[in-house]
């Protein structure tokens, strides 16, 4: 299997990107939570990702500004929240009230096991199985706040990392959540980790959309095997820059 590794290690493509894309934390939902109350309240992260599921970034945080605004971000203000007020904040996100039932028993649970300060104490193996016991967190959530509060040595995998992994050739095109994690980590390597996730994101949302990718465009087009991109959609005329708006 042809892979961009042949062509260029992690630290190549990481820089390729950073420049290329130079993403913006305001437009990171989860970025945006912890530099507002991430310090003061980790469980305002995980409340983030909860939200995050399946909706944009833009949604997400529109819906976080109004729950900080109604409720606020502990786990006790969200606990103590009237289900219908909760639903009501979080509705730009999508899927309110599942994801208000979500929120209240993260904030349960972690309430129970001693207060928000265990996220940031339990020791991160630890805490990954506990985060995995809360119903609407599954790994994608767990490993993103992992990386974000917790620096550890794991790779989140979303929607855009798992495509273009496959298309980079890193892993088989029927490869499943942890061997996509595993095969990012070893590419970035740990230290990484957490801005290479964002900045796939990044190239996910403007380049290497799941149809149309603009591989003309990308910061990346010389060294990737594209692997599964039709060659039609490879040779696609370059858009205007104006026009190559995020999806
Ligand atoms: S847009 Fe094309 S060249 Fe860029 S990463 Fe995706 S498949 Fe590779």
């Amino acid at each position: 299997m042809k892979s961009i590794a042949e062509k260029a290690n992690g630290e190549e493509v990481y820089k390729r990107l950073e420049q290329g894309l130079n993403p913006d934390w305001r437009e990171y939902v989860v970025l945006v939570a912890d530099k507002l109350d991430g310090d003061k309240h980790p469980f305002a992260v995980l409340a983030a990702i909860i939200l995050s599921q399946n909706t944009s970034d833009k949604n997400s945080i529109k819906a976080y500004y109004q729950l900080r605004e109604a409720i606020g971000v502990s786990p006790e203000a969200i606990l103590e929240a009237p289900l219908d007020k909760l639903v009501e904040a979080i509705r730009p996100a999508g899927l309110p009230n599942q994801k208000a039932r979500s929120l209240k028993e993260a904030a349960k649970r972690i309430l129970e096991a001693g207060g928000e300060h265990i996220l940031l104490e339990m020791p991160w193996e630890k805490l990954r199985e506990f985060l995995l016991t809360i119903p609407g967190v599954g790994e994608k959530t767990a490993d993103v706040f992992l990386s974000v509060k917790r620096r550890a040595p794991v790779f989140a995998v979303d929607t855009h990392a798992m495509r273009i992994a496959k298309r980079w050739g890193l892993v088989p095109p029927n490869a499943g959540y942890r061997e996509v994690s595993r095969a990012l980590l070893e590419f970035f390597g740990p230290e990484k980790s957490e801005e290479a996730h964002r900045l796939i994101i990044a190239l996910g949302r403007r380049y290497c959309r799941a149809r149309n990718p603009l591989c003309n465009e990308c910061p990346l087009r010389d060294i990737c095997p594209k692997i599964g991109v039709k060659e039609a959609e490879r040779k696609r005329p370059a858009m205007p820059r104006q026009l190559s708006s995020r999806g």
